[in-house]
């Protein structure tokens, strides 16, 4: 098995001198980043300078004096993103503004100088040597068309790489991405998931890439699986946000969870009620701290992901930490009637490796006590309605707390095709079990 590329670039930044990488010296270097980190947005940043009153970067003796500092919440971002600045605006070459999630109903605005932006170039070209390399044309199906846009930046990234990016954006027609693919003889694609196994299922082998990397949303094992059986490529998972300067993590070959790019992130992980460390290997909220961002630091920001680092080493061999797939966020996990809980990433393992589904929509509907799940979904063209429907609810029924509660008579079922005239627009980016009951 081959060792993450990751490897070879972190020691590079991590041990200038030659060196061995090795989980000392990351844990070393981290440990200056920070310090500096500390003082540089307490210096030049009004919310830092607020928030981290009384703290210094000198007075941080281990990394463990990490968790003695303050989260950062992405409403404190929606709030006053402008307090986060730590230099003058002209030295802002890019600045992302994100649709409203949150509770203050404000969106959120992410700041980068031109220095940030060659970190994550840097990191897409070493992270995309996993799946590409020299003379492969790869395919982007995510938001470029602006300059430092995350299509833009990958774009630079594969370039470095000798490989050739061909930008395309969001799919909205499977046939025509597929003639793309066809045309453009694409190697690799990197894309949502959702949509990239629409264009799998739509193609039926057609235009079959060697490569694939998911991106932008959790990733079911169902989905990369179905991936592999139509295509016979290589599937890999990307982990990252906006916040995190886009990119954060890429899976290597053991593809058992992704390795972060460790010289500019720190990630830990916290119990989400009480916001302590959580004991090795166990689950908790993942949340990072940017070691070398220069317009906005982020210091200890909640993601609101869920996920664990994964005790052993990696089976490719490299001394980065290694954190599982992230399945869920805090707050999309729903409560049953009757008890239980069921999230979309639940839902997505058991509908989504039903042969002939593109895409569905799930919500819960509440009456009389009773929990309402309503699967709306698109399906290939060559599908039989009846036939993949009734093995959509025998998926859905073999899930136990489904099964349970139906049992229990507290949970009703309906499959079904979308509404008229909603055919299209399912494919959000985020897949989310919508709660309609309160
Ligand atoms: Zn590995």
């Amino acid at each position: 098995m081959r060792l993450t590329p990751l490897e070879a670039w972190t020691c590079r930044t991590v041990c200038p001198g030659g060196e061995r990488l090795s989980r000392e010296r990351i844990d070393a270097y981290q440990l200056e980043m920070l310090r500096q980190t500390v003082d540089w947005a307490k210096e030049r940043s009004p919310f830092y300078r607020e928030r981290l009153a009384g703290v210094s970067g000198r007075g941080l003796r281990g990394l463990q004096d990490l968790t003695a500092l303050p989260f950062t919440t992405a409403d404190d971002l929606r709030r006053r993103p402008q307090r986060f600045l730590c230099v003058s605006q002209s030295e802002v070459s890019r600045v992302v503004t994100l649709p409203t999630s949150g509770t203050t109903g404000d969106p959120k605005r992410v700041f980068f100088t031109a220095a940030d932006q060659e970190r994550t170039i840097d990191f897409f070209h070493h992270g995309m040597a996993t799946l590409a390399g020299p003379g492969d044309r790869v395919l982007i199906l995510l938001p470029g068309e602006l300059p430092g846009s995350v299509g833009d930046l990958l774009m630079k990234g594969l370039d470095r790489l000798g490989a050739t990016g061909v930008p395309h954006g969001p799919v909205r027609d499977f046939h025509r991405t597929l003639d793309v693919m066809e045309a453009e003889r694409i190697d690799c694609l990197v894309g949502v998931p959702v949509q990239v196994l629409g264009l799998a299922r739509t193609g039926r082998g057609r235009a079959a890439p060697v490569g694939v990397l998911l991106s932008t949303d959790h990733v079911p094992e169902a989905l990369s699986g179905a991936l592999r059986r139509a295509w016979g490529c290589r599937v890999y998972t990307h982990y990252g946000m906006t916040e995190m300067g886009f990119g954060g993590g890429v899976e290597c070959e053991a593809g058992i969870g992704y390795h972060f790019r460790e010289a500019d992130l720190c990630v830990e992980i916290v119990d989400p009620a009480t916001g302590n460390p959580v004991p090795e290997g166990e689950a908790g909220e993942v949340v990072f701290t940017t070691l070398t961002r220069r317009a906005m630091p982020l210091i200890r920001y909640r993601t609101g992901d869920v996920s664990r680092f994964l005790p052993d080493s990696c089976p490719c061999g490299s001394v980065l930490k290694t954190m599982e797939r992230v399945r869920s966020r805090l707050g999309h996990v729903r409560i049953l009637a009757g008890g239980g809980t069921l999230s979309m990433a639940d839902l997505d393992e058991a509908v989504l490796a039903v042969d002939g589904v593109l895409d569905f929509r799930a919500s819960l509907a509440g009456e009389r006590g009773r929990d309402r799940l309503r699967i709306e979904t698109r399906l290939t063209a060559d599908a039989c309605p009846s036939d993949t429907f009734a093995a959509i609810k025998e998926a859905l029924h073999a899930l136990p707390v489904i099964n349970s509660a139906r049992r229990a008579g507290t949970l009703a079922l309906d499959v079904g095709p979308p509404p008229e005239g909603q055919t299209s627009g399912m494919e959000g980016a985020k897949r989310v079990l919508a709660d309609l009951r309160f």
